[in-house]
C-alpha cells in the first residue's frame, strides 16, 4: 500500500494542481527520503520552474520540469502520500512545493519515512533507474510478455504478481482480487498458469485495476487518503480482501483468510471452491467425442 490504483489517484489529484504551474519554492523538510540527490539539487532544480506534466510510472509518481530542469520522482511506498487540503499531522510533512496556481502548497507526508524522492536529469536516466528494479507496468504488458515472466518461475502465482520486477504496480489487496477474478488458487506454481489461465489473469488485472482507479483506490486504516484526504471506496465493493469468513460473491462458501508462504504478515484471502488449487482439466476431449 499504496498500489497502482491509489498512486494513479494521487497523479490525477494532483494534475489540476500542478500541470503548468510554476513552482515558486520546494522545500525539502526531511532529507532522509532523497535518494541519489541533495537538498541542494531538488530546490535548485525545482525553484521557478514550470512542471510540465505529472504522470505514474508503477507505483512513482513522476513530475516532468520543463526547461531541461529534468524529474522530480516521489514513491510514496507504504505511508506516503500528497495533500491539496492542510495535512492532518504537520509533523510527517517531509516535502512541500509553493505553487503560484490555484493551490498555493502541496504536501507530501509520510507517517512512517519509508517513501523515496529522487531527482532525474531526463527521462531516459529516470527509466534506466525503473527498469533496474521494476518491469512493465500492470496496466502496460502484454498478454504474451505476462505468460512468458511467469513462465520462468516455479514461486506461487500471488507473490510472483506482486514482484515488482515481474510487473510494476500491484500489491497484496489487488493481487487476492485478480486471482479470484480469473480464478487461480493464490499458491499455484506460475510455472503451472496455462496460456488460458493467463488470459484471463491479463484481462482480469486490467479490469480491477480500472474499477480500483474508478473508486479512488481502497482505504482500510489510517493510511492511504486521496490528495483532499478523503477515503478510496474500492473495499466497499470488492470480493475478497478482508472478507474471510463472508460468503463468496460466486459461490456463496466463505472467503478464506490464510497466510501463504513468501508474504510474510499479509494476509491472503481466496475461494477454495472458486480457486481450486487443481482445476479440473479442460474438457476439448470429452466435448469431442460426444
Ligand atoms: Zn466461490
Amino acid at each position: 500500500m499504496p498500489e497502482l490504483p491509489e498512486v494513479e489517484t494521487m497523479v490525477r489529484g494532483l494534475r489540476p494542481a500542478l500541470e503548468g504551474m510554476l513552482i515558486r519554492d520546494i522545500q525539502v523538510l526531511d532529507p532522509f527520503l532523497l535518494e541519489g540527490c541533495t537538498t541542494a539539487d531538488i530546490e535548485r532544480q525545482g525553484r521557478g520552474a514550470k512542471v510540465a506534466r505529472v504522470d505514474r510510472r508503477g507505483k512513482w509518481v513522476v513530475i516532468h520540469l520543463d526547461r531541461g530542469r529534468g524529474l522530480i520522482v516521489i514513491q510514496p511506498r507504504m505511508t506516503g502520500g500528497f495533500w491539496l487540503v492542510t495535512p492532518e499531522r504537520q509533523d510527517h510533512v517531509r516535502l512541500t512545493f509553493l505553487i503560484d496556481g490555484p493551490r498555493d502548497t502541496i504536501w507530501f507526508c509520510d507517517t512512517r519515512r519509508l517513501g523515496k524522492i529522487a531527482w532525474y536529469p531526463d527521462e531516459k536516466a529516470a527509466s534506466v533507474a525503473f527498469g533496474k528494479s521494476h518491469g512493465p507496468d500492470a496496466l502496460e504488458i502484454t498478454q504474451e510478455d505476462l505468460f512468458a515472466r511467469l513462465s520462468k518461475t516455479t514461486r506461487a502465482i500471488k507473490p510472483t504478481l506482486m514482484d515488482q520486477k515481474v510487473l510494476a504496480g500491484i500489491g497484496n489487496i489487488y493481487a487476492d482480487e485478480v486471482l479470484f477474478r480469473s480464478r487461480i488458487h493464490p499458491t499455484r506454481p506460475a510455472t503451472t498458469i496455462t496460456a488460458e489461465e493467463v488470459a484471463r489473469l491479463h484481462a482480469a488485472i486490467g479490469s480491477i485495476l480500472r474499477e480500483a482507479i474508478l473508486a479512488e483506490g481502497s482505504s482500510f486504516d489510517a493510511g492511504y487518503r486521496t490528495v483532499l484526504g478523503l477515503e478510496g471506496g474500492f473495499l466497499a465493493t470488492n470480493a475478497m480482501y478482508g472478507r474471510g469468513g463472508q460468503p463468496c460473491p460466486e459461490c456463496g462458501k466463505a472467503v478464506e483468510k490464510t497466510r501463504i508462504a513468501g508474504l510474510v504478515g499479509r494476509p491472503t484471502h481466496f475461494c477454495a471452491n472458486c480457486q481450486p488449487l487443481t482445476p479440473p482439466k479442460p474438457s476439448r476431449k470429452k466435448s469431442q467425442k460426444a
